[in-house]
């Protein structure tokens, strides 16, 4: 291994996949702006805006967005692809641009009269939101609290994990009221209701991901996106699972550059292909196998640069560091217990 990476090659197989304009535009961007700033990103732990801009004018915004507001209306096929062109060339610009995207599918979905507007401009990246979903997906005690109080949705409570502080104008909160759970669109301002605390994280701390606190934070009623019970949000989950495991194919994929050719380039096919087949009974097993081969990949980087991967700020532990973040990130308990397995923590 030698001299800086090649250019991104075309995806393998799959023609969806090449004939897609976002996935070509993806891979430019990721191999001319992203991939050469990542060393520098991770070192100064500050997200350059420019990033976010120049995924905003090349309509990755609105990747998920509906046509009709200006959106590319990408089918999940084509926004894994982009998700794993880019986590290859940088990998915490992509998670906060990452958020965004299920607060525009949120909203196109559900089509709330009152927020109408908001969808062109998330689609344009003039709006941009992050998410705060934790009371979404765990069951138990609620996270974050909701009641409806003079008009107003009065919001209490907690979540330790929100991506993007900064680069966000919006944040979609889930919160709980009973059995339901509402998707509240709460501004991103922090003030004497809202408060915010960065997380110091050893990887991506460039996300500028922050726990957030609620104290009886009101929003006005016309905020509520959606509103669903949660047993059927958590029976739904696992087929939400896919695209997230594209953070750790683009993990693959970066090592796979750099690396030269080996059999990761076999295995990174293969479980491509797996997470594109499977439905939600197969998908928590797949995430696994995912973050678990972004985990070996990074480990065979380290090893094929040699020493000088743990100098701070090589490819190679930056990449490290990185797939023991997508080993938890993302997780659900079927994942997490598939991926101890894989490693060797559980008999
Ligand atoms: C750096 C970083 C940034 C993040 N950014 C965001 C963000 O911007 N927005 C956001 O919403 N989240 C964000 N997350 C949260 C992330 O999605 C969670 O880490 C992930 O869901 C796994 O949570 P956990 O392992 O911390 O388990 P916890 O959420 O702490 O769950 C505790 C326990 O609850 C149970 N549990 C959790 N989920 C389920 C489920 N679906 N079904 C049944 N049982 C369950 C399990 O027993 C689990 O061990 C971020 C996380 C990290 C590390």
């Amino acid at each position: 291994m030698a001299g800086p990476p090649p250019p991104h090659p075309p995806h393998a197989g799959g023609g969806t996949r090449e004939e897609a304009g976002p996935v070509a535009v993806a891979g430019r961007l990721a191999a001319d702006l992203l991939a050469p700033a990542a060393a520098g990103v991770d070192a100064g732990g500050v997200l350059p805006r420019g990033h976010l801009d120049a995924l905003a004018d090349a309509g990755l915004y609105g990747l998920t967005g509906p046509r009709s507001a200006g959106g590319l209306a990408a089918d999940v096929a084509t926004v894994a692809a982009v998700v794993e062109e880019l986590a290859a060339g940088d990998l915490a610009t992509t998670f906060v641009w990452l958020q965004h995207l299920g607060v525009v599918s949120r909203l196109a979905a559900h089509r709330p009269p009152a927020l109408s507007d908001r969808l062109p401009d998330l689609c344009a990246g003039r709006l941009r939101a992050g998410i705060a979903l934790l009371a979404a997906v765990r069951p138990g005690p609620p996270a974050i609290t909701v009641r409806a109080d003079a008009g107003d949705l009065v919001l209490d409570g907690a979540v330790p994990w929100v991506t993007g502080w900064g680069a966000v104008d919006v944040v979609l909160v889930a919160a709980r009221d009973g059995e339901d759970v509402l998707f509240v669109l709460v501004d991103a301002v922090a003030g004497p209701t809202l408060g915010v605390a960065r997380q110091q994280l050893v990887a991506v701390q460039a996300s500028a991901t922050v726990e957030l606190r609620l104290a009886g934070h009101r929003v006005p009623a016309a905020r509520l996106v959606h509103r669903a019970l949660l047993a059927e949000l958590l029976a739904g989950d696992a087929a939400t699972l896919r695209v997230n495991g594209s953070l750790a194919l683009g993990l693959v994929r970066r090592c796979t550059r750099l690396v030269g050719p080996s059999p990761l380039d076999e295995d990174l096919a293969a479980v491509r292909a797996r997470l594109d087949a499977a439905g939600p009974a197969d998908l928590p097993d797949a995430r696994a196998q995912a973050a678990a081969l972004a985990h070996r990949a990074a480990g065979a980087l380290v090893v094929a640069t040699g020493s000088r991967s743990v100098r701070a700020g090589s490819d190679a532990e930056r990449t490290a560091r990185e797939a023991l973040f997508l080993l938890v990130f993302g997780s659900r308990p079927a994942i997490r217990a598939s991926l101890l397995g894989r490693l060797g923590g559980t008999r």
